[in-house]
């Protein structure tokens, strides 16, 4: 978790609701994102249809409490469908103009898409329509996705969707409300996460289970890869599947970006971290006193470290809960200040003890580099850090902000020079075949490509490899 407080990031959030009658949706829309607040901090919008060709929004940069105030949700009227979407930008500049949901005028009156993902071949499906004349407001791929879902609805909305997604390549969840439907598509390797679920006779599509909770829907289910979903008018629901349909969910959502008491693709993410946990704990015995986690996602590691091993659990870091997130601030010299402000250490409780510390993942390296020091300087003998998953080692195009190798500490030192350079007694990392097995799954039905390099799609093709060669 390193990088909770220095700067990796989920892209985006999204969240969908059809209802039967019209009602105060832009409520429940604003809830299920502050639910899903962890996914995206720069940016919130809700849109809110009140006729199948009308559409309201509001979109703000900013969290989801300073966006939107009493009065902002009270503007909106009435409806039977509403979508909302928090952002973080990895592509397109951080500003208003990008800002989700997007809200356009197309072939059905309003439409509205709020998009989860990264589209790879974005930028050569951009300036093909653009050599034919389409012009668009911002650098969001999604203001592509939906130029492209106008274009291709000649016979229907909901072939105009299928057509579109087999044009696009990469990560992408989306939520779309046009011609009085809502619709829910998961890209055909399922990468970024998207669930249903139903609160009465509403349904709810939303990009993890913590928000369908916030809303107090049930779980229905998971919305397959390559499941275009579509909710009508009536409420009913039916399914399209995309050709070429191969699975392979981000692991990255169980190791840090999903919320521990979301579900993901059956699997508890709470669980799953847990047994990361006990693997650490069976692979590497370690002479301690105590074992602590990096608040929060490691937190279930430790425990599960803890109670493997019979070696107390202990608070060695606070975390101060109403500082946002520092990615706000992404420069490097505010990404380091901002660890001081966010953590501290709880000195009693290490104070002349050899700690093992436990975090989700090391990414830059920088975040570590500061919490170790903090916690000698406040009296930890030694510092053994443990990591529950493998080295992170190649970027991501999908959606999260590892970028570049050069970026990832993994990806140009090795094991032991990482531990020297984040001062660390000793390192060490979770092998990934213990990782996808805490997932409880098959590794082909992943994407572990940060760790292992194997990317579901061929990178190289979109002139992303580049990227991974370059260190
Ligand atoms: S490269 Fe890593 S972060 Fe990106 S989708 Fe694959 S597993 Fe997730």
């Amino acid at each position: 978790m390193e990088d909770h407080i220095s700067g990796i990031h989920e892209e985006c959030g999204i969240v969908g609701i059809m209802s039967p009658t019209k009602k105060a949706l832009a409520y429940d829309i604003y809830f299920g994102l502050f639910a899903l607040q962890h996914r995206g901090q720069e940016s919130a919008g809700i849109a809110v249809s009140y006729d199948s060709r009308k559409i309201n929004y509001y979109k703000k940069m900013g969290l989801v409490n300073d966006v939107f105030e009493e009065e902002n949700l009270k503007a909106f009227p009435d409806g039977n469908c509403a979508i909302g979407h928090v952002r973080y930008s990895t592509t397109g500049s951080s500003n208003v103009v990008n800002a989700q949901p997007v809200v356009f005028y197309g072939r059905f009156g309003r439409m509205a898409v709020a998009h989860n993902g990264n589209i790879i071949n974005c930028d050569s499906l951009k300036s093909a329509m653009m050599k034919k004349g389409h012009v668009f407001q911002s650098s969001i791929d999604s203001e592509v996705i939906a130029s492209l879902i106008n274009l291709n609805s000649e016979e229907n909305l909901r072939d105009g969707v299928l057509k579109t997604c087999a044009q696009l390549e990469g990560a992408y969840s989306l939520v779309i409300m046009a011609d009085g439907k809502l619709m829910a598509v998961r890209d055909r390797h399922g990468l970024k996460p998207l669930v249903m679920g139903r609160r009465g006779d509403d349904i709810v599509f939303a990009s993890e289970t913590c928000a369908l909770d916030s809303l107090n829907a049930e779980f229905v289910r998971d919305i397959k890869p390559g499941e275009i979903v579509t909710v009508d008018e009536d409420m009913n629901i039916t399914s399209t599947f995309m050709q070429n349909i191969e699975r392979h969910s981000c692991v990255f959502e169980y190791v840090y970006l999903a919320r521990s008491d979301s579900t993901i693709d059956g699997r508890s993410v709470y669980d799953m971290r847990y047994d990361c946990g006990r693997y650490l704990a069976e692979l590497y015995k370690i002479e301690a006193d105590v074992v602590a986690g990096v608040p929060d996602s490691a937190i279930v590691a430790a425990r599960a470290y803890s109670e493997t091993t019979g070696l107390p659990l202990v608070d060695a870091l606070s975390k101060n809960r109403y500082v946002g997130r520092t990615f706000i601030q992404p420069s490097q010299s505010l990404r380091e200040n901002g660890v001081r402000v966010k953590l501290n250490a709880i000195k009693n409780n290490i104070n002349g003890k050899r700690l093992i510390l436990i975090d989700d993942s090391i990414v830059r390296g920088t975040t570590s580099k500061k919490i170790i020091k903090l916690l000698r300087d406040c009296g930890a003998k030694e510092v053994h850090m443990l990591i529950a998953s493998p080295v992170v080692k190649y970027p991501c195009f999908f959606g999260v902000d590892m970028d570049s190798r050069d970026k990832l500490i993994g990806g140009y030192r090795t094991e032991e020079e990482i531990c020297a350079i984040i001062g660390a007694d000793s390192l060490h990392y979770l092998p990934i075949e213990y990782l996808i097995k805490a997932c409880k799954g098959k590794k082909c039905d992943y994407c572990a490509a940060c760790f292992d390099g194997k990317y579901p799609v061929d990178v190289e093709k979109y002139n992303c490899g580049k990227f991974v060669l370059e260190i």
